[in-house]
């Protein structure tokens, strides 16, 4: 199945295996966040129906935003002659779902593999790109959702730590899944290895900084962008070039 002749172009394939693997990571990764966003498994029992449709809403946008992310590494890697599989990483995966209990998201549940002979750095950077290219385009159409059809649940769950996500402190599900979206693109996009963000820092710094400040200016423009994201994001940065220093840097 390995092929690394760049000029033999190949169709978008996903394997029986791999399918599985990719509906056990969006399924568990919509559970993590459930338990985290409802504020905890307690929920689960104590308001299942509302566990039940918050879990049914971060499966629409927070697990398709995922799925959709890695099938844009796959799809650009295939372009480029190179075999690309989502492979399920079993211990990221339990570990996710054993730091949600304690109320943290460690979003690793898995990612795409890509083996190939001739992948040079510029078509790495692009590749690593458009996992969170994908996540933009999906916010905007969670966003244009939000602007034809909003759709405002009510929990009875406190979802305060969520107010200040959204205007006037309304839950709106379209413009939920946009700000998630928007996390996953800015997370992916730390230049810290092994994010998306380090191979496209790579491959160009420009390439990098223009992206970033695009989205910077489009996350202030649509409102997504707050005090307390880009502080958060800041430490992120932080944590995540301290990690891969620590794990990776044989790597670099
Ligand atoms: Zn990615």
């Amino acid at each position: 199945m390995v092929n690394g002749d760049p000029q033999m172009k190949q169709d978008f394939y996903i394997e029986k295996g791999e399918a599985v693997e990719i509906i056990i990571s969006v399924l568990a990764i919509s559970f993590a966040f459930t338990i985290v966003f409802t504020g905890g498994l307690g929920t689960l029992f104590s308001l299942p129906k509302e566990f039940l449709v918050f879990m049914a809403l971060s499966l629409v946008t927070i697990g398709s935003g995922f799925v959709l992310h890695e099938m844009g590494h796959k799809l650009v890697a295939i372009y480029f002659g190179a075999y690309a599989r989502f492979q399920m990483w079993v211990q990221g995966l339990l570990f996710m779902l054993a730091t949600s209990l304690l109320g943290v998201l460690f979003a690793a549940p898995g990612a795409v593999y890509i083996y190939s002979q001739h992948i040079s750095r510029r078509q790495n950077g692009l590749i690593s790109l458009a996992g969170p290219v994908v996540n933009l385009m999906v916010m905007l159409v969670f966003l244009g959702l939000s602007l034809i059809a909003p759709r405002h649940i009510y929990f009875s769950f406190d979802t305060s730590f969520l107010a200040p996500l959204f205007a006037n402190g309304v839950f709106e599900v379209w413009r939920f899944g946009a700000y998630l979206n928007f996390v996953l693109c800015m997370f992916n996009m730390i230049p810290a290895f092994p994010l998306d963000g380090s191979k496209v820092f790579a491959w160009s710094k420009a390439a990098w900084f223009a992206f970033m400040l695009s989205m910077f200016v489009f996350g202030v423009g649509t409102g997504v962008i707050s005090v307390f994201f880009a502080i958060s994001w800041l430490v992120m940065l932080g944590l995540m070039s301290i990690l891969s220093m620590l794990l990776f840097r044989q790597r670099r």
